[in-house]
């Protein structure tokens, strides 16, 4: 079974894998991280089994790692992914996307009147609940839920 798993992952010599993806959300990260535009390799995988989540989604990247601002992309999305960075062949870590405190120049605000769609600036939001994910922002204070998000 350890063996299996292994395999669905392995064959990358550096970069980063994308794993515990929920499988319906699986092509909305791949939309968002830019992937048809990747210049090296992309593996993508759909519907594989996972023991936790029934099915999941998989994405592997060569030479990528993620910057701070690409992991909050992908938090809002599917948080309870997980990075495992790989050099070498071997796992060099493992972490949690998880949703941070604070999310800036990633969200559009949906008020019109707010500051943020009116001059040159990058907006700011607080996440005030990461379960449901609800976001403040910080300017105008309106609340933004899940599904009315938009990812800049
Ligand atoms: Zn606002």
């Amino acid at each position: 079974m350890e063996k299996k798993k292994e395999l669905q992952v392995a064959a990358l010599e550096n970069g980063t894998v994308i794993d515990h993806i929920p499988n319906d959300q699986l092509f909305k990260v791949v939309s968002l991280l830019g992937i048809k535009k990747s210049t090296t390799p992309v593996t993508i995988g759909y519907g594989l089994d996972s023991k936790k989540m029934g099915k999941k989604g998989i994405i592997k990247i060569a030479d990528k790692f993620f910057k701070a601002d690409e992991i909050d992309r992908i938090s809002l999305i599917a948080p309870s992914s997980q990075l495992n960075i790989i050099r070498d062949y071997e796992v060099v870590e493992k972490k949690l996307v998880g949703l941070p405190d604070e999310l800036v120049g990633i969200v559009k605000c949906n008020n019109p009147k707010c500051i943020t769609n009116n001059e040159p600036m990058r907006t700011r939001f607080q996440v005030i609940d990461k379960e449901n994910v609800t976001l403040k922002c910080h300017y105008c204070e309106m609340k933004t839920k899940k599904e009315d998000v938009i990812i800049q």
